[in-house]
């Protein structure tokens, strides 16, 4: 298949540009663009040919749904079901934003994006270039992170078009997403509500805005997964990846071992390492390791280093995010 690759600058949004890839998704093709999260491989969510072509060009399992976005808050009955309870005031006051709500859906959304499960799980994207491309497609999208699937999601325009040139019918070049890192999950149909992914938004700000929040158990300890996704590796670099605290990374950079390895750390520590590294940024700015993390994967299977052994981080904030793709891209180290 042609792709189409479209510029978009994020500071002057050509929407006649925009309306080409507006026009591929209304007519049920996929369109790969750019959130504050990470980049997305979109289709109609109403539509099952359009989402079937999404699994396809990612080699996602077809039981793992698809999230899907709205340019609106309101835009929300367009996708879930009216007789349930939805705190639309938070959700008002909170999006757009990178964190998304599982409710049940209703009969327009596409059983095959949500894998014939009853629920969706949608959100409102805080980026000019995705909301302005649902607006003009008039339909909400259904996109998964848009990297193929097992694969560390995707960051960059030039990464895009190197993984998905020839599998999808458009791919919009904008801003790298602010964030690196996925959206947030929550369960609104339970009470209290529940956390099924840690992402960009912060549990913090969960709790505050919604109070109590049931946090999911570790992969390991889970036996029936909250969310399909549970199920999958995720997020990992082709090489191997290790885990393991600071001072392990520093004592292993200083042995013979050491050098089969590159060092996927923060500055602080990669100032005591002796070896290749791959810096992730201050180990107390959390928000820089997240948006420098799925990079630094890249960065690992393009490196000369047979093996990857990453620095481990606190998990307050959207530490507790990056903990969570680490410890599923890695295994701890001895
Ligand atoms: P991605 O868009 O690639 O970041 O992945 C979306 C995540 O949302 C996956 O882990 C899915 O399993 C999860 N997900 C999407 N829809 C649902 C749903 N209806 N119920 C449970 N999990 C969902
Ligand atoms: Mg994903």
């Amino acid at each position: 298949m042609r792709t189409e690759i479209i510029r978009i600058d994020p500071k002057n949004i050509d929407s006649n540009k925009l309306a080409v890839a507006a026009e591929v998704i209304r007519n049920n093709g996929t369109v790969v663009f750019p959130t504050e999260t990470v980049y997305g491989l979109g289709g109609s969510a109403y539509s099952d040919v359009a989402c079937r072509k999404i699994y396809a060009a990612k080699g996602r399992p077809a039981d793992n749904p698809l999230i899907v976005h709205i340019a609106d808050t309101q835009d929300i009955f367009r996708v879930v079901s009216e007789d349930q309870d939805i705190p639309m005031e938070k959700l008002s006051k909170l999006w757009p934003a990178p964190l998304s709500v599982m409710l049940r859906k209703n009969r327009l959304v596409s059983d095959v994006c949500t894998a014939g499960l009853g629920t969706v799980v949608v959100r409102c994207p805080d980026n000019p270039i995705a909301t302005e491309l649902i607006r003009l497609s008039g339909v909400p999208i259904a996109a998964p992170s848009a990297n193929l699937a097992g694969m560390p999601s995707i960051v960059d325009a030039t990464d895009a078009i190197l993984d998905l040139d020839g599998k999808v019918d458009v791919i919009i070049e904008g801003e790298s997403p602010r964030y690196g890192l996925e959206s947030t999950i929550i369960d609104l149909t339970s009470q209290p509500y529940r956390l099924m992914r840690p992402g960009a938004f912060t549990l913090e700000d969960l709790q505050y805005a919604f109070g109590q929040i049931v946090l999911q158990n570790t992969m390991e300890e889970v036996k029936v997964p909250l969310t399909p996704g549970m199920k999958y590796r995720h997020y990992s670099p082709k090489k191997v990846l290790y885990r393991a605290d600071p001072d392990d990374l520093v004592e292993l950079s200083r042995t013979d071992e050491g050098n089969k390895y590159a060092f996927l750390c923060s500055e602080e520590t990669g100032n005591r390492v002796e070896g290749y590294k791959i810096t992730l940024g201050k180990r107390g700015d959390l928000y820089t390791i997240a948006y420098n993390l799925f990079r630094s994967f890249r960065a690992l299977d393009r490196s000369t280093k047979s093996m990857g052994i990453i620095e481990t981080f606190p998990e307050n904030g959207i530490g507790l995010a990056v903990m969570n793709r680490i410890n599923k891209a890695s295994v701890r180290f001895r």
